[in-house]
């Protein structure tokens, strides 16, 4: 057994003044089994704990750090901000320039607005859509997490599955009633939503690619058949991309499967580590944003000047770097590869998502496009893995329903002590 004496205390004394201990649910291995592991620092492809283990890190703080923990070029250009003072309240050149690059590398954003999450981004979003077409509805989709705005928690996917609380108490039956959901990958759900609520819905949100019910990926036409969908009916169509967004390729999902949205939400690796987020769209929607227009959106520290910097640094290494996303997708493919071979020596079938440097292995032998068939997981078995898997210092998501994310800090052979702990870790969890 590895090291978890100062972990295990920590967490002890944590919940004592932290509701769960942890300040984020996802954090907690409630879904696993025992405490969480509490870091002390990262660089590259490892993490370090309190009790001095290390771990090869397959969350990369839920996705933002790509480049792996640590690269020099953020914490250079972090550093460099640091002395000209934390925060300004007043605009600055930092988020004129990254405006720009987010304009230039996202192909549905001619105007953007900084927010300080996801969950800002995204709630965000759905108010502007709402101001700019007059109707109240939005339609999600089941097990699609787009932060904890009291609209997105219906029938949300990450944390809010592993916990069981889907559809969170303390959610008004008014803003429940607005929010109508559709199964993931199923057109025709939507469209029969749409006709029951005619002239009723503002926006359809999705995450293009799914990532917060395990990776699932878009069916062939799904994404199409949304932007006409919208088009049609004068539905606003905003993709999360707060996962996806510099990850899946510089322009995000949008430009790899070739469709555009009127509005995107960003997040993760547009901070580059620090708390970010982003929504844009077409002009004539954005200039509905106070102060262009009468949606009201604002924020003391939205835009914060190290936090700006750190994201430039990022996004700018990124664009100027596209040969990242091959590698990505060549360590990913890797490591996929391997898991097959492995399922096959190991006699086991399970089904492994994987689109570009994001993937999941689920616990069931049936495929995974939606929602219904991510729940026909094992998730006893996958918390069995999941410690087999930390045991041999390989750090995953605590949960079956999240995507695992790679880094370019991820070598080759890496990837293949990975594959090994893989092997025998599957070996392990089905002994027990
Ligand atoms: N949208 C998506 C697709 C996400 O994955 C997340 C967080 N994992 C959010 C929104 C919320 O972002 P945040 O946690 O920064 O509020």
């Amino acid at each position: 057994m590895i090291k978890a004496q100062t972990s295990n205390d920590l967490f002890q004394r944590a919940q004592n003044s932290i509701p769960g201990g942890v300040n984020s649910p996802v954090r907690a291995f409630k879904a696993v089994g025992g405490n969480p592991r509490f870091m002390v620092s990262a660089k590259g492809a490892y993490m370090y704990d309190e009790d001095g283990n290390k771990f090869i890190d397959l969350i990369n703080s839920w996705g933002p750090m790509i480049l792996g923990h640590a690269p020099e070029l953020v914490e250079k250009a972090v550093r460099d901000a640091i002395p000209n003072s934390l925060s300004f309240g007043t605009p600055t050149r930092k988020e004129v320039e990254i405006a720009e690059l987010i304009v230039s590398m996202v192909p549905s954003i001619e105007k953007v607005r900084m927010v300080n999450s996801g969950t800002e981004a995204t709630m965000s979003a759905i108010r502007v859509a709402r101001g700019f077409t007059g109707r109240d509805k939005i339609i999600k989709f089941e097990g699609c997490y787009h932060g904890h705005g009291d609209s997105f928690l219906i029938s949300a996917g990450s944390g809010a599955i592993t916990l069981g609380v889907p559809d969170s108490p303390g959610v008004t039956k008014g803003t429940a009633n607005d929010t109508l959901t559709a199964p993931y990958n199923n057109l025709q759900a939507v469209q029969t939503l749409v006709d029951a609520n005619k002239g009723q819905v503002a926006a359809i949100i999705l995450e293009p690619v799914a990532g917060n019910m395990g990776l699932v990926t878009p069916a062939a036409g799904f994404l199409q058949g949304l932007r006409d969908l919208c088009d049609k009916e004068g539905i606003v169509l905003i993709f999360d991309e707060v996962m996806t967004g510099f990850r899946l390729a510089k322009g995000g999902a949008q430009e790899l499967y070739g469709v555009t949205p009127d509005m995107s939400t960003l997040g993760k690796i547009i901070g580059g580590g620090m708390p970010v987020g982003a929504y844009g769209g077409k002009t004539e929607i954005m200039n509905y944003v106070a102060p262009a227009g009468p949606v009201y959106q604002a924020g003391t520290l939205s835009g914060n000047p190290i936090a700006m910097s750190a994201g430039m640094a990022m996004l700018t290494y990124l664009n100027e770097h596209p040969e990242v996303y091959t590698q990505l997708e060549q360590t990913t493919s890797r490591m996929v590869a391997g898991m097959q071979q492995n399922l096959q020596q190991a006699g086991q079938q399970y089904t492994i998502n994987q689109v570009g440097s994001m993937f999941s292995i689920f616990f069931t032998d049936q495929p995974v496009t939606d929602f219904d068939s991510a729940k026909t997981s094992d998730t006893t078995l996958f918390g069995r893995y999941f410690n087999a898997m930390l045991e041999r210092g390989i750090y995953l998501a605590p949960s079956q329903y999240e995507s695992l994310f790679v880094s370019t800090a991820i070598t080759p052979e890496v990837a293949d002590q990975y594959v090994q702990a893989n092997l025998e870790a599957l070996q392990e969890a089905h002994q027990a």
